[in-house]
């Protein structure tokens, strides 16, 4: 989650993107990343840390709701998935803007009072 471009955006650290089913997706490299971070294999991970939506695997949630990774913060910061460090630049928003104000309802770092040609530019260039 980055806090550059202050403008539109500057995480509050407040942990809300990590509660909630909403599915942290992780892809092949993620699941390696992260299996290794925390020094097992990647199947007793997949066993332990994981549940299916589907076919694809998404980080399983705590008992209080949030991410299993969840601690006060983010307790595998340096290898978090994709999704986690593309927040809240992500390709969406350049299909249509207005994303952009929907998802800040949901993250108090978004500032959703910035014209639709500027979240543009900053997400194309931010996006990962
Ligand atoms: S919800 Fe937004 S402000 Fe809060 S921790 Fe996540 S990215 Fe940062
Ligand atoms: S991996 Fe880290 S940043 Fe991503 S949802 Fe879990 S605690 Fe939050």
């Amino acid at each position: 989650m980055s806090d550059a471009l202050p403008e539109i955006f500057h995480c509050k650290k407040c942990g809300d993107c990590c509660r909630g089913y909403g599915g942290t997706f992780l892809s092949q490299k993620d699941i390696k990343a992260i299996a290794k971070y925390i020094r097992t294999d990647v199947k007793t991970f997949l066993a332990n840390y994981c549940k299916f939506s589907g076919t694809k695997p998404i980080l399983s949630q705590d008992k209080n709701g949030y991410c299993i990774f969840w601690d006060e913060l983010c307790t595998i910061h340096p290898v978090k998935p994709y999704m986690c460090k593309a927040w809240p630049f992500i390709k969406s928003v350049l299909v249509d803007a207005g994303n952009w104000r929907i998802m800040s309802s949901m993250c108090p770092g978004i500032n959703a009072d910035v014209p639709d040609s500027v979240v543009s530019k900053c997400v194309a260039e931010k996006l990962i």
